[in-house]
């Protein structure tokens, strides 16, 4: 598909070529893209996951690619067995192509770890001590707490600029010494980021490193240390259509071989004495225990599938589901679009919103209940940015990636129309702190799908 026909303008008659208008068709295929799911008043709809930035479904490719390497799984890095010997350059194999995926340079080093919240707590291990680091109130918790807890940390507030939030960057990384920036490559309640490499230049220019908290950015565009410069990247392999228990932290060698343990055990030393151990380099010194293969192999068999994608179709395909998005809740009276900044580029496909007068978990059960669509509600682990927003109470996120369609963002549109104009069709209550219908007769599926029956496929 060429750029052209992908940048091309989203119009409801079809175009004149052959190859749909961007966001029309899912980008790649993904696992179960098809699943019916009851609703409270009877009947099935083909689920809407617009929930991708929580967990995104696994790709065809990574499916059949775990499948294929199931036969092959043994102990990695101990055994002699031949099939260990496999697994073993499965998982190595696997560890490269993350690395590439991300554009490190030669002397980095990747540590498979389970998931962006443990890259960043591994990480905050491997600051040097007494090392300061500075990030923005806008991060999701995963990139604050680690910090909080390691101490000494600036939260910086976020200005209503792009413009003001650098220039406040600035003056602070010029005011006190920092050896750490930590930013959100895009944030997880608004997709919007800070334009990196600004972010990098003003750092390095003060002595301090870049970490870029990359679980809402990789998987949606394209992502390069050497390029960019940055230091560090975190990302999680469940975001990434990889669902198996993997992630990544990548980045420059010295902090990583001078830090302790990340996870003291086996597989992370050279040599053991009861009184003494001396440790293996990184990646290993911070991978004890025995390694999850098969999140590794899945995690670079996603990498590989959104590396061949032709360049800015990931992009162009959710642009297309992000305005259409935006437009729609725009015309609907009472919604209003949480925005960290005025003048922030090319947000990634995550859309947070409220509803006036609405509570947002009753909005999301609604969803579920009666549409079949699922959305995220609540303060997204980000509750100093959802303050600063003005939203303390939380507000709904639907987010999008490589296997939603502009039909998808449609149901969502039309389903909150219903609500506006009709309101529920049937009671919620609250139980235990969470919205569901007062009378829920999906209970019975629930249990079923939990035991193993699954949900049917969607009819076609
Ligand atoms: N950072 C951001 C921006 C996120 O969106 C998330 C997950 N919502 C995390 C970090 C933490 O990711 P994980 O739960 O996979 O550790």
């Amino acid at each position: 598909m060429s750029s052209a026909v992908l940048c091309a303008p989203v119009t409801d008659s079809a175009p004149a070529t052959s190859a749909p208008a961007a966001g029309a068709v899912p980008l790649l295929p993904v696992v179960g893209a098809d699943t019916l799911v009851p609703l409270v008043a009877g009947g099935t709809a083909r689920y809407v996951d617009l929930d991708t930035a929580a967990s995104s479904r696994a790709l065809e490719s990574v499916a059949a690619r775990v499948a294929e390497a199931l036969p092959l799984y043994a102990s990695v890095h101990r055994g002699a067995g031949y099939l260990s010997q496999v697994s073993t350059a499965l998982y190595e194999d696997a560890r490269a192509t993350v690395a590439g995926f991300v554009g490190a340079r030669a002397d980095d080093v990747c540590v498979l770890v389970r998931h962006t919240t443990d890259a960043l707590n591994l990480l905050a291990g491997c600051v040097p001590d007494g090392g300061a680091v500075l990030v923005l109130d806008c991060e999701h918790h995963a990139d604050l707490l680690p910090w909080q807890q390691r101490g000494p940390v600036t939260v910086l507030p976020t200005a209503p600029t792009v413009v003001e939030t650098l220039r406040a960057l600035g003056a602070e990384l010029v005011a006190a010494r920092y050896a750490l920036v930590a930013v959100t490559g895009a944030s997880n309640v608004t997709g919007e980021a800070l334009p990196l490499d600004e972010v990098v230049q003003l750092a390095h220019a003060a002595g301090a490193r870049v970490l870029v908290d990359g679980a809402q950015l990789v998987p949606h565009r394209r992502f390069s240390l050497a390029a960019s410069g940055a230091d560090y990247v975190a990302f999680s392999g469940h975001k990434t259509h990889a669902p198996f228990g993997s992630g990544a932290l990548v980045g420059r060698r010295d902090w990583l071989d001078a830090a302790p343990a990340y996870l003291a055990g086996g597989g992370a030393v050279q040599e053991v004495t009861v009184e003494e151990t001396s440790w293996a380099a990184a990646p290993h010194r911070h991978e004890g225990g025995s390694p999850n293969v098969l999140g590794a192999v899945a995690l670079a068999a996603a990498c590989e599938a959104l590396a061949a994608l032709p360049a800015g179709a990931l992009a162009d395909h959710e642009r297309a589901l992000r305005e259409r998005l935006v437009a729609g809740l725009g015309a609907l009276p009472g919604v209003r679009v949480l925005r960290i900044w005025a003048d922030s580029a090319e947000p990634t496909g995550v859309v947070s919103f409220t509803v006036a007068g609405a509570d947002p978990g009753l909005v999301a059960a609604y969803l579920s209940a009666e549409h079949g669509i699922g959305v995220r509600d609540g303060r997204f682990c980000a509750h100093p940015l959802l303050a600063r927003l003005g939203v303390p109470a939380g507000a709904l996120r639907a987010s999008v990636g490589v296997g939603c369609t502009l039909d998808d963002v449609d149901r969502l549109l039309t389903a909150l129309d219903a609500f506006l104009s009709a309101g529920p069709q049937v009671a919620y209550a609250r139980v235990e702190g969470r919205w569901q219908p007062a009378d829920d007769p999906r209970a019975a599926e629930l249990a079923a799908a939990v035991r193993g029956a699954g949900c049917g496929p969607a009819e076609r």
